[in-house]
């Protein structure tokens, strides 16, 4: 019988009752956990967040706020292979896969946790400086953002159970909002766990932090204007929530899908290190999580000339992709995490192959390293478009899979990537200033982040697809139009932005300004 998971509402875990969602591995099939939140008091939940919570971190300046995130990123690294573990098992993802995830949520708190002391003894951020406003330096004007006085309830995609309940919880606990974290049901053994390690260091207030394990029920219909709902997911519930919230007035951010493009300048030459870093960046988007990360490369424009010798290089790698069960050692891309995932992508790839030359993976069949006929498994493929211009499904659909597709963009590919209709990350490759100027310029207004590859560079960055908490995250119009992360920005989302004019001396006693 798989254990049944918690949730932990009002300062205590708590079942829910009634029919349960069971969590399966998705290598095996085999059911890991069950969990339900029918009968649950949400009601009651929101009200002890906002009435205990919310005060309670209020009251505590920023060092102490950091303090608590730093005291649970030290407590996740303690748990570090028992979360990996997890990982692998219900999120199917290889070792590699499931370090990304757990130590990005404990990067990401460590990071929030060093922003809390750099902010020291304040409780009140200051947004730019005091301003003259009368006669003389005494009548002033200065913003100020405080802590919004409801909950930030947090709705999680399955592919980062571990970094994304980590990244939203640090910004929101640090800026001062209680929250109420719900974790995607199929991969929620790693959120759970984070939350329970969480909860049994004792550092979170009362009230500042509760955990949803399942379906949202009404929590929704009980938000109004003081709550924020940070939301990641795809854009079709992201539609859903903009009208269900819109009409109450809450804040609502929204990160969703993105057709993330990678450019090749017509200056890179194979065999050199900006082509080298290129074709690594590339082949490790196709592969990693089995290309179930948001910020994933799904289509790749190159120069006519250079499009046989790329198609060439990332054929290469992805021969060399061994698909199964990620218990085994010499598995290195996991399956799906879902099988509903897995029917979604292979329609998706019949799509693409509508429109494209399938140069790699045909349909996505795979005979995987796991139990015989068993788990969400698809190989990696890789499509070529002769007619990047004319071709739509390429530039709309988002195959949340290993799939990607290739491109010849002649002098068109900014063109090509602000088809996009708006991503999380852009990435371009090449050492020629001029036309990374041009390009980073004309498709930065449809982006949220843009990586450059260059040679003097290759040997020190992390790929597109790792998302930094110094930097911003999330992108415009498909992408959701959201924006997370960005060190202190961040906190923005869950702040109110007040003026607040008056005698110089009284603002200052009011909210000082940071040393
Ligand atoms: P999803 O089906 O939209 O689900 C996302 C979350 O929303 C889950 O926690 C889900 O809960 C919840 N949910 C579903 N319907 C809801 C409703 N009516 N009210 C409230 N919550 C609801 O997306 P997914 O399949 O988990 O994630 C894949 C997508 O996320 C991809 O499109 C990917 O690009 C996107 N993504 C974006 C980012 C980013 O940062 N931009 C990061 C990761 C993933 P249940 O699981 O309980 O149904």
């Amino acid at each position: 019988m798989p254990t049944t998971l918690r949730s932990y509402l009002q300062d205590r875990w708590i079942e829910g009752q009634g029919p349960l969602a069971t969590l399966l591995n998705p290598a095996t099939e085999e059911p890991l956990a069950q969990t339900s939140t029918a009968g649950l008091d949400l009601g009651a939940a929101l009200d002890h967040s906002r009435a205990k919570g919310g005060p309670a971190l209020r009251e505590l300046t920023f060092t102490r706020r950091g303090e608590i995130l730093r005291v649970w990123a030290k407590a996740l690294h303690a748990h570090r292979d028992e979360l990996i573990a997890l990982a692998m098992a219900n999120g199917g993802n290889t070792r590699g896969d499931a370090k990304f995830d757990i130590d990005g949520a404990i990067a990401t708190l460590a990071h929030y946790a060093d922003l809390g002391s750099q902010l020291g003894s304040l409780k009140v951020l200051r947004d730019g400086e005091a301003l003259q406003l009368g006669r003389t330096s005494r009548y002033a004007g200065v913003h100020l953002l405080v802590p919004r006085d409801g909950v930030a309830v947090h709705i999680n995609a399955f592919n980062f159970p571990g970094w994304g309940t980590a990244e939203k919880a640090a910004t929101a606990l640090l800026a001062g909002m209680p929250i109420i974290s719900k974790p995607a049901t199929s991969t929620a053994l790693v959120a759970h766990r984070l939350s329970e390690i969480g909860v049994e260091t004792g550092a979170l207030p009362p009230g500042a932090f509760s955990f949803l394990c399942g379906s949202p029920g009404d929590l929704l219909d009980r938000l109004g204007p003081q709550d924020v709902v940070a939301f990641t997911g795809s854009s079709q519930t992201a539609n859903k929530l903009r009208e269900q919230l819109g009409r109450r007035g809450v804040k609502l951010n929204v990160e969703a899908d993105s057709l993330n493009a990678a450019v090749l300048g017509p200056d890179v030459q194979p065999g050199s290190a900006t082509w080298d870093l290129f074709i690594a960046d590339v082949a490790r988007d196709i592969t990693q999580k089995a290309g179930q990360k948001c910020t994933a490369v799904r289509r790749i424009f190159v120069d006519e000339s250079q499009l046989a010798a790329a198609q060439e290089a990332l054929v290469e790698r992805l021969s060399a992709v061994r698909v199964g069960d990620p218990a085994r050692d010499e598995v290195t891309m996991g399956p799906l995490s879902t099988g509903a995932q897995l029917r979604d992508i292979r329609a998706g790839i019949a799509r693409l192959a509508a429109e494209s030359e399938t140069v790699f993976g045909g349909d996505g069949s795979v005979k995987a390293l796991a139990p015989e006929g068993k788990g969400f498994f698809v190989g990696p493929v890789l499509l070529v478009a002769r007619d990047a211009a004319a071709a739509k499904v390429m530039h709309t659909d988002e195959v949340f899979g290993p799939v990607a597709t290739l491109a010849p963009s002649a002098s068109m590919a900014a063109q090509l990537v602000r088809r996009g209709g708006g991503g999380l990350v852009c990435s371009a490759y090449s050492d020629d200033r001029d036309f990374l100027r041009e390009l980073v310029l004309s498709v930065a207004p449809y982006h949220g982040r843009i990586y450059l590859g260059s040679e003097k560079v290759a040997g020190q960055t992390f790929g597109p697809g790792t998302v930094l908490p110094q930097l911003v995250h999330g992108g415009p119009g498909h992408a959701g139009g959201g924006e997370e992360l960005g060190g202190l920005r961040g906190m923005q989302l869950y702040s109110q932005r007040v003026a607040v004019q008056g005698d110089r001396a009284i603002l200052d006693a009011i909210a000082p300004a940071a040393i």
